[in-house]
């Protein structure tokens, strides 16, 4: 039996790791590589396996770096079964979509930047719609939380809730061959306990060996409830000074848990029952619609919410807005109301108009509640940008800037600590999905456990 590392070593993109026993091959995750650049070569380099030898893939869940690549496996020549719990395999669909929409358009933007050039660049996407098309007929058998899925003759997965976003999973393979069984688990990303959409990440007793996330292995989050309060006394101080709120925000996890929490505003009377909200974005609006279909994927106390027929994501002033039309009406509201738009970092979207009739006013706040990459717009306006350019125009920074930090779907140092310490039974532990730093902090923090921090393409008997 081998276990071998193809992506998010040593770093947090890219997720793809090969199982391999009793002579069939399962391949876990298989996501794209993403940083501040466009990254066409790492992502349309060999894979560091056949994709026509791979029986099953399992995935974790729907984001991008877990799943973005699949669409390029099967064009390939992947022709096997994919497995994942059904909200993942509603959710990887909106992504991948919308992922292959991007990778059409990057091409045309690298073909016609070398026609500048005089180059030749065949432009051609890494991947197009029909093969998403081809990626979904493949999606087969639903994984269910806690039920073995036998998933090739000798290899069998079980899926543990992760917590990290809807229908996430940490995935247990069995494996037997010549009489012997291993045990092998994979974390996928891990969410946090306690919070108020999800369940609490779960585990099985015991496993052979670990493969986990490192993320934030380097770092403790501010707790969440603290955020929620700082996010409510920022709305509030926003209305009273007669300004508009703008949250850019991302569509999937980020924007449904935010509704979540401004549903619970309005119910504890911490904001007022009229308060406008739109939810400025096809993808976000796309993804509440499917979190709505999925009532088996949350905490108890949501679980509850869907069995009496309320919806957690809905209160009687939240507008959706699918339409530009409805989304430019929003522009005449000058104060008193939320403005949920993508994308979340400001890099494009109708976030971008929306802080262009904003943020200019001293009244009017930006709330930023996610991770912003250096270089972006988001990231100038929270180190201070006293100016910004939008549509080619300078515009002026003078609305309150907020940033809350405790919003993270991602399991900080102790929560990973916590996560792992569950596990029995553990002879190795392979530390991936983060970068050099993390890996190194999470390492000497795990005392007890045989470490390896595996090198992209490295392989080991197990
Ligand atoms: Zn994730």
């Amino acid at each position: 039996m081998r276990l071998s590392f193809h992506g998010a070593d040593r770093t947090v993109t890219g997720s793809c790791h090969l199982v391999e026993a009793a002579g069939r091959r399962v391949l876990i995750d298989c996501g794209l590589i993403q940083g501040s650049g466009e990254l066409h070569e790492e992502n349309a380099a060999e894979f560091g396996f056949d994709p026509r030898t791979i029986d099953t893939v399992v995935v974790t869940h729907a984001h991008l770096d877990h799943c973005g690549r699949l669409p390029l496996l099967v064009k390939r020549g992947f022709r096997g079964e994919i497995a994942a719990t059904a909200a993942t395999r509603d959710l990887t669909r909106l992504v991948l979509l919308d992922a292959a929409h991007l990778q059409e358009e990057e091409a045309r933007r690298r073909q016609s930047y070398a026609r500048r050039r005089g180059r030749s660049e065949d432009g051609e996407p890494l991947y197009t719609l029909l093969d998403v098309f081809d990626t979904l007929d493949r999606f087969g058998r639903p994984l269910r939380y806690g039920k073995p899925l036998d998933l090739v003759p000798g290899i069998r997965a079980t899926a543990f809730d992760a917590g990290h976003i809807l229908g996430s999973a940490s995935v247990l393979i069995e494996a037997e061959e010549a009489g012997g069984r291993r045990r092998v688990l994979f974390s996928g990303d891990i969410g946090n306990a306690g919070r108020p959409l999800l369940a609490s990440p779960q585990v099985p007793d015991a496993a052979d060996i670990v493969v986990m996330e490192s993320t934030y292995g380097d770092r403790l989050h501010r707790p969440f409830d603290a955020s929620v309060e700082e996010f409510y006394v920022a709305v509030a101080d926003a209305f009273a000074r007669g300004g508009n709120v703008i949250i850019p925000t991302f569509a999937l996890e980020r924007a449904q848990e935010l509704l979540f929490v401004l549903r619970q505003g309005i119910e504890q009377s911490r904001l007022p029952p009229s308060m406008m909200v739109f939810l400025d974005s096809p993808m976000a609006i796309a993804a509440t619609e499917i979190f709505r279909r999925h009532p088996e994927c949350y905490s108890p106390a949501v679980a509850e919410l869907f069995a009496h027929g309320r919806d957690p994501f809905g209160f009687s002033g939240l507008r959706f807005t699918r339409e530009t039309g409805q989304s430019m009406a929003i522009n005449r509201v000058s104060g008193g109301a939320i403005i949920m738009a993508g994308s979340g970092m400001c890099t494009g979207g109708r976030v971008r108009h929306h802080l262009r009739h904003n943020i200019w006013r001293e009244e009017a706040s930006v709330i930023f509640v996610g991770f912003a990459e250096r270089g972006t717009l988001a990231r100038r306006i929270i180190d201070g940008a006293r100016e910004v350019e939008l549509f080619g125009e300078p515009v002026a920074v003078r609305a309150r800037i907020h940033t809350i930090n405790g919003f993270s779907a991602h399991a900080d140092q102790r929560e990973l600590l916590n996560w792992r310490g569950r596990v029995g039974g553990v002879e190795t532990t392979f530390l991936v999905h983060g970068e050099e730093a993390a890996l190194t902090a999470l390492a000497g923090a795990l005392p007890g456990d045989h470490i390896e921090m595996p090198r992209l393409h490295e392989t080991f008997p197990f």
